[in-house]
């Protein structure tokens, strides 16, 4: 059990990460399945794909600009991945305790 010093900063935005992370996922693996969605809902697999990749863009901006530092709006998701090390940010984003920029932890809020 979590103490309350061991809250997570993005403990209050964690179905944000869900959804965007869900979408991110669902456009990932959809185009591989593009022929059988043109065979049950007869939609073009080209018209498939370039629907995955607007969903990957939307659910990226989505994660982007929508997860925040409670107190001074900075993007945590935009920090993690320009600071971090590319296998390092998702971890550090899940585990962050204390704003990198205002400092406020999790348990103060
Ligand atoms: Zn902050």
């Amino acid at each position: 059990m979590e103490s309350e010093k061991d809250i997570v900063l993005i403990y209050s935005q964690r179905h944000k990460l869900w959804i965007w992370g869900g979408l991110l996922i669902f456009s990932g693996v959809s185009p591989f399945f593009s022929e059988y969605i043109f065979y049950f809902l007869r939609i073009d697999p080209i018209v498939v794909d370039l629907g995955a990749v607007f969903i990957f863009l939307f659910s990226l901006l989505g994660a982007v600009f929508s997860i925040k530092c409670p107190k001074c709006r900075l993007g945590l998701v935009w920090y993690a991945m320009s600071k971090k090390d590319v296998g390092a940010w998702l971890e550090w984003l899940l585990n962050i305790k204390k704003c990198p920029r205002c400092k406020i932890e999790g348990s103060q809020l």
